[in-house]
């Protein structure tokens, strides 16, 4: 059934969004197109505002409005520490936590066959030449647990052995508030081999 085609084109376009079924395409078109106006319109102002100004910083690659992200320039944060994530959106998570103070670097996605993601295009030179401008120390893997994130994760220690650099990955292992009985195989194999000392 096909009411108007302006909404079904904008049912469509927001099921291109990550996590979006129809069924909740169909829910926010149809609350967007019944509530005031203007909260529609602001909402389509601010993704073209926010579209057509970000960039990837040309240092670590994360989105940004500058040519170089504040993160890079700022003489606050730690040199010693870059940590690798896969997108933007690690960045924010892991700021959030506020116990990183160091420099990011964004990878180009993990390495995935399927999704035509080869080490061509991680950008590792890019995260060599960022090594070598903050004189880093450590580069911390921040990597997701997946067949994608372990394969990257391999590459990218095998390239950085010819730095001068600790590299380490993020611990993995019980969640918090995590029940021994309810978690995975995989991941107490995890927890049990990255187990740590108590001090
Ligand atoms: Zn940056």
């Amino acid at each position: 059934m096909k009411l108007s085609l302006k909404i079904s084109e904008l049912i469509d376009a927001l099921k291109t969004l990550p996590g979006i079924g129809p069924k909740s395409a169909k829910r926010m078109a149809l609350s967007l197109l019944s509530s005031n106006k203007e909260i529609g319109l602001n909402l389509s102002k601010s993704i073209e505002s926010a579209i057509l100004s970000i960039q990837l910083c040309s240092k670590c690659f994360v989105l940004n409005d500058k040519e170089i992200c504040e993160i890079c320039s700022s003489s606050d944060r730690d040199n010693n520490s870059i940590c690798v994530i896969e997108s933007t959106s690690d960045l924010y998570s892991i700021e959030e936590t506020s116990e990183f103070n160091g420099r990011y670097f964004v990878l180009n996605g993990l390495l995935s066959p399927i999704d035509n993601i080869g080490t061509d295009e991680l950008r590792i030179e890019k995260l060599l030449d960022l090594i070598d401008a903050f004189n880093a120390k450590e580069v911390i893997l921040a990597l997701n647990s997946t067949l994608e994130g372990e394969a990257t994760a391999y590459f990218l220690f095998d390239k950085l052995k010819k730095k001068d650099v600790v590299v380490t990955r993020i611990a993995q292992g019980v969640p918090a508030g995590g029940d021994l009985n309810y978690v995975d195989n995989n991941t107490l194999r995890r927890a049990i081999s990255f187990r740590t000392e108590l001090k």
